[in-house]
């Protein structure tokens, strides 16, 4: 947000398919060694609209696809499965154990994911059917990574390592490619969070803030010459480092906000009139939503662990208190 994304040329052997939605950026990558790989999907219409035409106009079909990763179980990158799977069947779609079944049943994605918070927030009809639109129709994932690492190995040197980070969703990963100088974040690294063209914002979402610092830091650990993001473009090593920090930044900023809050609410909160106040404070320029609420939550967590912030019952309901 508020950064011009660079859009950095990549090294024979990866390319970027450029296909928004909506008016969010996104960018979906193919790494071609012995094997094609496509890493993610975008939603329900981005196979019908943006890969069946690029891989038209490079002389290629989805018959050229081997294998599909898919970074983590949100609608914008697994939507196009379906249609990816029905092109060609023999395509080995791969995720991570902690987020595949998501990926194969969609309302159950949604009511686990976005009604997870029911006594704090819920999403209205129009909501839960514009996600269950984008996510298409559900598809098989037919391998499963389990634990921390994973190597799929291309031949000639060509390796996608992909390594566990599961800060933005559970079963969320990375994929670094040493060869090629390169690591593909998917929306690992969630800035100050997202805005589309209309000016409103995507709150940043990670559901685990120690799990997100380790996940930035381990891109920074990389040190790639190229970081591939979903939402943010193609950045250099210098470009990325300015990012986490930024990345970083936002999460104390955000702690700062919500100690702030609640020193002025001594006798506590419950997260939706903690993310209420936040929002009118010091958010108002992103939707108030599952994000917020989520976010909220596990910087809240964090807190309790800290022992900065209390939880407290109170009338069925948990409040948050210093
Ligand atoms: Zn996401
Ligand atoms: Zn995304």
């Amino acid at each position: 947000m508020g950064k011009e994304k660079s859009m950095k040329e990549l090294p024979q052997g990866i390319a970027a398919i450029d296909a928004p939605f909506g008016g969010f950026p996104l960018l979906l990558y193919l790494i071609k060694g012995r094997e094609t790989v496509l890493v993610d999907t975008g939603i329900a219409e981005t196979p019908r609209e943006k890969i069946f035409p690029y891989l038209e106009k490079h002389n290629m079909t989805p018959e050229d696809i081997d294998k599909i990763v898919i970074t983590h179980a949100h609608h914008d990158h697994f939507g196009g499965n379906y249609d990816m799977y029905a092109a060609n069947p023999n395509i080995e779609f791969i995720a991570h154990e902690m987020d595949y079944e998501w990926m194969e049943d969609h309302q159950r994605h949604f009511n686990e994911m976005y009604l997870s918070y029911t006594d704090q927030w819920t999403p209205d009809a129009a909501y839960e059917k514009g996600v269950l639109d984008a996510a298409g129709k559900d598809a098989p994932i037919v391998t499963v990574i389990k634990g921390p690492h994973e190597a799929i190995d291309l031949g000639d040197g060509l390796v996608l390592d992909i390594y566990h980070t599961g800060a933005h969703s559970p079963g969320e990963v990375i994929i670094h490619i040493e060869k090629l100088n390169c690591v593909i974040t998917g929306d690992c690294i969630q800035l100050r969070g997202t805005m589309n063209e209309n000016g409103v914002g995507t709150f940043p979402l990670f559901n685990n803030v120690e799990r997100y610092i380790m996940a930035l830091e381990k891109i920074r650990f990389l040190e790639c010459e190229y970081v591939c993001t979903s939402h943010t473009g193609i950045l250099d090593k210098a470009e990325a480092e300015d990012m986490i920090k930024e990345s970083m930044e936002f999460v104390a900023a955000h702690q700062e906000n919500i100690l702030e809050t609640l020193r002025s609410h001594p006798d506590g909160l419950s997260l939706h009139d903690l993310a209420d106040i936040l929002h009118d404070k010091y958010y108002s320029v992103y939707e108030n939503a599952y994000q917020l609420h989520a976010t909220t939550h596990a910087q809240c967590q964090f807190l309790k662990d800290q022992k900065k912030i209390r939880r407290v019952p109170r009338g069925g309901k948990l409040i948050w208190k210093l």
